[in-house]
């Protein structure tokens, strides 16, 4: 029998490396309601306990990279035992800019100086022919701070769930240096609120791309 626990907003290794139960899932959004996630969590269970499906990470990014609305609202963290017996955390989310790139809600500015608040730290896109060349540069409303732009086929620790256009997973946690993959920008003008005006944003964008071709 399949042994798993649901968690919010904390995890732990301890209970699957003791093997207490075979996997644990949890959802990083905040105030994340049972509702929202419920059908997902129902076609894991019906994947592992009646289909037979004996990988766990492979029954979850099915069942939560069939509805991109739930990933919008939050991304999944699973800790599981992989084929090889290995203890693995691994976290599914949604690449939806401007609120958030790769799948994970960069809730950190490259100006480490700057303490944003969620929603302060923003994405553009440079949409390309294919999602891994699309470029990514972070912007921030609270302190004006700007990122380079960064090819998604250069952000290595993140990987696209086959199949899907905008799903991706990462080892969770993320690390420091990882944090700072938007980083080694500059800060171009403060905005005071919402997002920057469209004049400002077309120039910067094009500023940037002359630099990248010369
Ligand atoms: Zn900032």
């Amino acid at each position: 029998m399949t042994r798993y626990f649901l968690m919010c907003q904390h995890l732990t290794f301890f209970n699957v490396c003791s093997s207490y139960f075979d996997f644990v899932l949890g959802f990083t959004g905040d105030s994340t309601l049972p509702q929202y996630v419920a059908e997902e969590i129902m076609y894991t269970v019906v994947d592992l306990a009646v289909h037979q499906q004996r990988d766990p990470w492979e029954a979850t990014v099915k069942a939560f990279s069939r509805n991109h609305t739930v990933l919008e609202h939050t991304s999944v963290v699973l800790v599981f035992r992989d084929r090889n017996n290995n203890v693995l955390c691994r976290e599914i989310g949604l690449h939806h800019p401007p609120q958030a790139a790769l799948g994970i809600h960069f809730q950190f500015c490259g100006n480490t100086e700057c303490r944003p608040n969620p929603g302060d730290t923003r994405f553009k896109t440079q949409f390309a022919d294919g999602r891994v060349k699309e470029k990514l540069r972070q912007f921030c409303r609270r302190c004006g701070y700007t990122s380079p732009w960064i090819k998604v086929s250069d952000v290595n620790w993140v990987h696209p769930v086959p199949g899907t256009s905008r799903v991706f997973w990462h080892d969770y946690p993320v690390t420091g240096v990882q944090l700072m993959t938007f980083g080694g920008g500059s800060i171009e003008k403060k905005m005071e609120s919402g997002p920057p005006a469209k004049r400002e944003r077309q120039g910067s964008e094009s500023d940037v791309v002359k630099k990248s071709r010369n």
